[in-house]
């Protein structure tokens, strides 16, 4: 399964934040839309960016003073990304690689989608089960 098909079922909607945008503006963010990672992008959505849950935990320890900083100064800025082709493997390998949950899709330079660790875990669980399914028919046949 791949990348395409995740985000055919999932769709390609990224919730998204400007590089200006302060910390406790990110918390609401995250919080109300019930998510663990926004992308920064620029006017023309390319990625700047990305703050996770982790991030805002991190500045937190620094003190409460933190949130009224812009997402700039906890984003990740090394930003990992996928294409539609890539695998469900291709996506654990990177995930478990960065120790990271998310990860943007891109089409050129512009951001198509994103998918978490979540989307991949339904993915691969539907995966094992259809090929038990098919094995189970197959046994019933011979
Ligand atoms: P997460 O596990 O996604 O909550 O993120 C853990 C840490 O990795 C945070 O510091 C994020 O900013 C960072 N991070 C999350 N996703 C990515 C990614 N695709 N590429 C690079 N860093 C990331």
């Amino acid at each position: 399964m791949t990348v395409a098909a995740i985000l055919s079922k999932k769709g390609r909607d990224v919730v998204t934040v400007p590089v200006d945008l302060s910390i406790a503006e990110v918390v609401q963010i995250l919080a109300t839309r019930r998510i663990g990672a926004v992308v920064v992008t620029d006017s023309a959505q390319r990625i700047l960016g990305i703050v996770s849950e982790r991030d805002v935990v991190r500045a937190l320890a620094r003190g409460a003073d933190a949130l009224v900083g812009s997402v700039s100064s906890i984003m990740t800025a090394k930003v990992v990304t996928c294409t539609d082709g890539h695998t469900i493997n291709d996506v654990m390998t990177r995930m478990t690689e960065g120790r990271f949950r998310h990860l943007p899709v891109v089409e050129g330079d512009r951001l198509a989608g994103i998918v978490s660790i979540g989307d991949v875990v339904k993915a691969r669980i539907e995966q094992v089960e259809r090929e038990a399914d098919e094995m189970r028919a197959y046994i019933a046949m011979a």
